[in-house]
């Protein structure tokens, strides 16, 4: 998608060879209206599928998440990253592995919020190595819903998480694809991003 490969060439920063900033528009402080044409994009690519509800991970994700939902008229629902059980009744729990924070912790998600009539799209602001969308994965087939697909903002086309997600046949959608990035110098990938 060009406005957001735009954004990242202009306002993106590599840092140490393989980390991707996007913090001054995208998961910290966030451009509004760019990541309102982020979630039209998804609607575009994933309204016709009888989506019920949008599950992401806190925190990036979170904001957009509820801007794409607008567009989709579902709830969001986001997996919490937590040591302590600190909700009622009945949970479903799965690991996963921080690239960027180089340790493991829990997400847990209310089992109330996910049943097995619901059809859930995944979004996430990145995809890297892909743990994080495995362990949103890994929730949704323990509550018996749906995987209707995976939208991703940028999707480090480079690393191994595309390939993992799309080999168990869910259908990954990234409105960016980084090819390589080296000397901060950032290709994108127009064959995988659809
Ligand atoms: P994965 O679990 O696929 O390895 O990584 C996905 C998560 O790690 C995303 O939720 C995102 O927060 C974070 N992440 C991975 N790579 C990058 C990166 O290059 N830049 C930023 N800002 N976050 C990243």
């Amino acid at each position: 998608m060009q406005l957001l490969e735009n954004a990242i060439l202009e306002r993106g920063r590599v840092k140490d060879g393989d980390v991707l900033k996007v913090d001054a528009f995208l998961n910290h402080q966030m451009d509004v209206s760019l990541i309102n044409e982020l979630g039209k994009e998804f609607f575009r690519r994933f309204g016709d599928r009888g989506v019920t509800k949008i599950l992401t991970i806190e925190a990036s994700g979170i904001g957009i998440a509820c801007i794409t939902a607008q567009h989709f008229g579902v709830p969001v629902v986001f997996a919490k990253k937590t040591q302590s059980r600190n909700i009622d009744g009945e949970v479903l729990t799965s690991q996963v592995t921080s690239f960027t924070h180089q340790r493991n912790y829990d997400i847990i998600v209310s089992a109330r919020f996910l049943s097995p009539d619901d059809r859930v799209l995944l979004i996430d602001d990145f995809l890297a190595k892909g743990s994080a969308m495995l362990g949103l994965i890994s929730l949704v087939r323990q509550s018996g819903a749906t995987i209707v697909g995976a939208g991703i903002c940028i999707e480090k086309g480079f690393d191994v998480g595309g390939k993992a997600i799309r080999d168990l046949g869910i259908d990954v959608q990234s409105l960016a694809v980084i090819k390589e990035m080296r000397d901060g110098h950032i290709v994108f990938d127009h064959d995988t991003a659809a």
